[in-house]
């Protein structure tokens, strides 16, 4: 399974974290969203791979801690995702395919 492009419709915006979108459903720890809305990263798929904080050329990610989720006990947070510039790098390096970035899809 990879990320739903179409969150946006599919989901609702349940939360804000670190000023970027959480898209639900959210159900602590087990279950964690989609963060981020231009750059977004599904959190429930996530393995903590690392390799989109490795590869983005703009420092896009950051570790955040995620305890008790079944998972990975933390996540490629988009904390700064407004600095993306769409190389489409992470999208392609992801082995899980849990993240998704649309250049006209903005918070
Ligand atoms: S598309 Fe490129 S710049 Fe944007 S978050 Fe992914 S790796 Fe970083």
């Amino acid at each position: 399974m990879a990320i739903d492009p179409q969150f946006t419709e599919n989901r609702e915006k349940v939360d804000e974290h670190n000023g970027h979108d959480v898209w639900g459903p959210v159900d602590e720890p087990e279950e964690l969203g989609i963060h981020g809305t231009h750059v977004a990263v599904d959190f429930d798929l996530c393995i903590a791979d690392g390799a989109c904080l490795e590869d983005c050329p703009v420092d896009v990610f950051e570790w955040v801690e995620t305890p008790d989720h079944p998972e990975s006990e933390e996540k490629a947070d988009p904390a700064n995702e407004a600095q993306c510039i769409d190389c489409m790098l992470c999208v392609d390096v992801c082995p899980v395919d849990a993240i998704d970035v649309d250049a006209g899809r903005t918070a």
